[in-house]
């Protein structure tokens, strides 16, 4: 197993007492990865490496598979009822509700984001997320469909079986509980990919799940690169289904590898661009406040960011006032500090990303309002930034940046901020703010989005589905509609005596 365990690893997370799995999780144990590799984890506040974790391979992936395959057929799937599986759900939330300090931890040190948004936000709202897939786990029931008197039909919605998934690191705890809830509650087993940039909370949730009482096998993380492990999970012959969720670029290489060799079944949460527009009728301090929660809530590094902010002409130049001295207000720093709002982007690579894309806007001729640099001298953080004077062709208006970095648009009427808002490749969220019912929901009904906002942003909820129109995705996650994700529906007719 991997050695390192920084006192800093220690102390943030364990107070001095390591209890830390560090190896894959397959068939229920811990191991190390078949090339005996490790994979280094970096602080991003500091740069530096706090713990090293198993590194899996292929061969991790098939074994995975194995035990996940063995798990469904005979402990799991149609072997263990539904008000079983939602017991052992509604352990694991509780669980999960008394380790929501660590798992924080985990969350801040692993990712940057800011403690008390890890645990106000990411740790409640993955419990909460469990604990509604439980209650799911004995009500999803087929229906019986009435056609002649001598014939009976039904549906029985079964598991798939074994499920790859593989998730993202913005969120890491967060996806992990919008993957494992519902394919849980239906029965089906699981192979789970972490983001190699943020294993640990997926990590630490492993002795949550052994300690809840879930059988081995019926949940695998295998902690690896996207072009190997990653790519094993979309190819693999024994795997039923893949549900992603990352960019849009890997979300076309899972489809393709899914469709080359057994056709699984797909479901992509993939990425954004989403507009946010607030009319002259808005309530100017709350649509400011909104906004720069829209944009700079997890450092912009959420797929639904309001990142296209688009004003209207009347009140655009109060708007931005407001909105600079708001993002001015923002305390970019240490995750553990109680009143940082901005920690670290997550990692080096994503930081050159994001300064790349500000050096394009400058590039471009549009105006850097505020921010644009570096703060600091260590770690990843990045100035809250605001750019004007776009025009529709640049790419820090057209593509995911990913980081605090939100453009100021003018427009002139309705029917000119819909044409530029759907004038997208994605279509993941929007969010519009209006004192006039009728006009925010005919705007809201006429945006291209899986979500739309009326005078808010960025609020889900585990019982609201959540996905993409357009190229930000294929199917549903949360709610009611992600069960059939993960449930394939099979149809039974019954002859009460119908002669041929
Ligand atoms: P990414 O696509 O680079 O990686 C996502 C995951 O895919 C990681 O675990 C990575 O290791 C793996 N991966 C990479 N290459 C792979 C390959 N060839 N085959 C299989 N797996 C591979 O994305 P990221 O940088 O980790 O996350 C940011 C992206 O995620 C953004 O585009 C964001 O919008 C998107 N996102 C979407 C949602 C949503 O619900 N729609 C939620 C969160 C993040």
């Amino acid at each position: 197993m991997p050695k390192i365990h920084t006192q800093e690893f220690d102390t943030a997370v364990f107070k001095g007492k390591a209890e830390f799995n560090t190896g894959l999780f397959i068939d229920g144990k811990w191991v190390d990865g078949s090339d005996g590799k490790t994979i280094d984890v970096i602080n991003p506040t500091t740069g530096k490496t706090v713990v090293q974790v198993s590194l899996g391979s292929p061969k991790d992936v098939d074994k995975a598979v194995a035990a996940a395959r063995k798990a469904f057929e005979t402990v799991w799937g149609t072997k263990t009822p539904g008000f079983e599986r939602s017991h052992l759900l509604f352990k694991l939330a509780e669980l999960m509700e008394q380790h929501s300090d660590r798992l924080a931890a985990l969350e801040a040190l692993d990712n940057g984001k800011t403690f008390g948004w890890a645990k106000g936000t990411d740790v409640a709202f993955a419990t909460n997320t469990i604990r509604y897939y439980a209650g799911w786990a004995d009500k999803n029931h087929g229906q019986t469909i009435e056609t002649t008197d001598d014939k009976l039909g039904y549906t029985r919605h079964e598991p798939v079986g074994v499920v790859g998934q593989i998730i993202p690191w913005n969120f890491p705890l967060l996806m992990l509980s919008w993957k494992l809830g519902p394919a849980l509650a239906t029965g089906n087993t699981i192979v789970l990919k972490p983001s190699e940039f943020t294993p640990l909370t997926a990590l630490y949730m492993t002795t949550l799940i052994n300690e809840a009482g879930f059988p081995p096998g019926v949940v695998n993380i295998v902690n690896g690169y996207g072009q190997d492990v990653g790519q094993t999970i979309a190819e693999h012959l024994d795997i039923d289904k893949i549900a992603f969720t990352g960019s849009t670029l890997v979300g076309r290489k899972i489809m393709e590898a899914a469709a080359r060799t057994n056709l699984k079944n797909v479901t992509l949460e993939l990425g954004g661009k989403s507009p946010n527009v607030i009319f002259d009728d808005a309530d100017l301090d709350e649509a400011v406040n909104w906004a720069a929660h829209g944009i700079f809530w997890n450092h912009g590094q959420a797929c639904c960011a309001g990142s296209r902010i688009f004003v209207h002409e009347k009140i655009y130049d109060e708007f931005l006032k407001r909105f600079v001295a708001k993002t001015k207000s923002i305390k970019v720093g240490d995750p553990f500090e109680h009143d940082s709002y901005q920690g670290p982007q997550v990692s080096q690579q994503q930081y050159d990303r994001i300064m790349s894309y500000i050096d394009s806007g400058k590039e471009q001729g549009a105006t850097v309002t505020l921010g644009g640099k570096r703060v600091g001298n260590e770690g990843y953080f990045i100035e809250p930034t605001i750019f004007t004077d776009t025009r529709p062709d640049m790419k820090i208006v057209q593509e995911e940046i990913f980081g605090p970095v939100g453009v100021v648009i003018k427009f002139h009427d309705d029917e000119d901020v819909i044409r530029q808002a759907n004038e997208t490749v994605y279509g993941l969220a929007a969010a519009v703010f209006s004192r006039d019912v009728t006009r925010a929901l005919s705007v809201a009904h006429r945006l291209h989005a899986g979500t739309t906002w009326v005078n808010c942003a960025n609020m889900l909820h585990p019982q609201i589905p959540f996905g993409g129109f357009k190229q930000s995705g294929i199917g549903r996650e949360l709610g009611e509609y992600a069960l059939a994700n993960y449930t394939n529906v099979k149809a039974v007719h019954v002859n009460l005596g119908h002669k041929i």
